[in-house]
């Protein structure tokens, strides 16, 4: 079969069953040969899919936890704020300099004018130009110093925002990183009992496959990898429980008058069909 033949072979199905003289058997709608199994072995068949659907389930839940999403989003979160907390740190660093800077800017100005101020007050400059233009000398670095000062106290406000900016950003990285182990156990906790409950449906299904005779479980499972895990299901009131289909009049007399060891496939989606006390037959 072709790739197309692969994917309409589900509809061909669906047009043999409204074709009236379609049928030869009542496993016609099955791929190869028929195949007879007991009525029990049939039944086992219908427990070993339960422990298959829900080992399927698990599997799913499994890649589908909503605690990794948690964990992967806290990550996320985590690796922003990282990123965030460096650049901070690196503003303080920057900071730290410019403080240094506009404190050595401001020695050797300061020393200058208690040079010039003493000389001023000890009388040492007698001549009254040099006297008049120390003293102007004096008053352009008290402006200048002024000036310096403004810049020392602008700088050392950002260093302290900057700080302040940091911690926060620290006391946010660490609160993400506490929630980052709560959220990894939280999920290592469901991760565990999952594969537990894994462990323990393996084992069951290894015992419920062992009792099943090997063509039918070979049926079983290639039907389950071509329809959805779901290979082996019970007919209920005329209703296949795989595609919920209900059995045409035709369909249900083919089923009825079968051998109780013919393994029945339905007519609609060609899984195996186990009749039942509820088949409505
Ligand atoms: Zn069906």
């Amino acid at each position: 079969m072709g790739l197309i033949g692969g994917l309409t072979g589900e509809v061909e199905a669906r047009h043999r069953a409204r074709t009236p003289c379609r049928r030869l058997s009542p496993t016609s709608a099955g791929e190869g040969p028929a195949i007879k199994a007991t009525p029990a072995d049939q039944q086992q068949l219908l427990e070993l899919q339960a422990i298959d659907t829900a080992l399927d389930q698990l599997r799913h839940r499994r890649s589908h936890l909503p605690e990794q999403a948690d964990l992967a989003a806290i990550a996320k979160e985590h690796a922003a704020a990282a990123e965030e907390l460096v650049a901070a740190e690196t503003q303080v660093s920057d900071l730290d300099l410019a403080v240094g800077k506009a404190e050595e800017d401001l020695v050797p100005v300061r020393e200058r004018r208690e040079r010039d101020a003493r000389r001023i007050e000890d009388g040492s400059i007698g001549d009254p130009k040099a006297l008049a233009t120390m003293i102007e000398e004096v008053e352009h670095l008290t402006r200048r110093i002024a000036k310096l000062e403004d810049i020392q106290l602008e700088v050392m406000e950002e260093h302290e925002q900057a700080v302040s900016v940091r911690d926060r950003l620290a006391r946010h990285k660490s609160e993400l990183a506490t929630r980052g182990i709560e959220a990894t156990r939280r999920r290592d906790e469901v991760v565990t009992e999952i594969d537990a409950e894994v462990a323990t449906r393996t084992a069951e299904r290894e015992t419920a496959a062992a009792a099943v005779p090997a063509s039918l479980l070979e049926l079983y499972e290639r039907t389950r990898s071509s329809r959805g895990g779901v290979a082996a299901v019970a007919l209920v009131q005329k209703r296949c429980t795989g595609c919920l289909i209900e059995a045409n009049a035709a369909d249900l007399r083919a089923y009825a008058t079968a051998a109780e060891d013919e393994v029945l496939r339905c007519e609609e989606c060609s899984r195996i069909l186990v009749r039942t006390k509820e088949s409505g037959l």
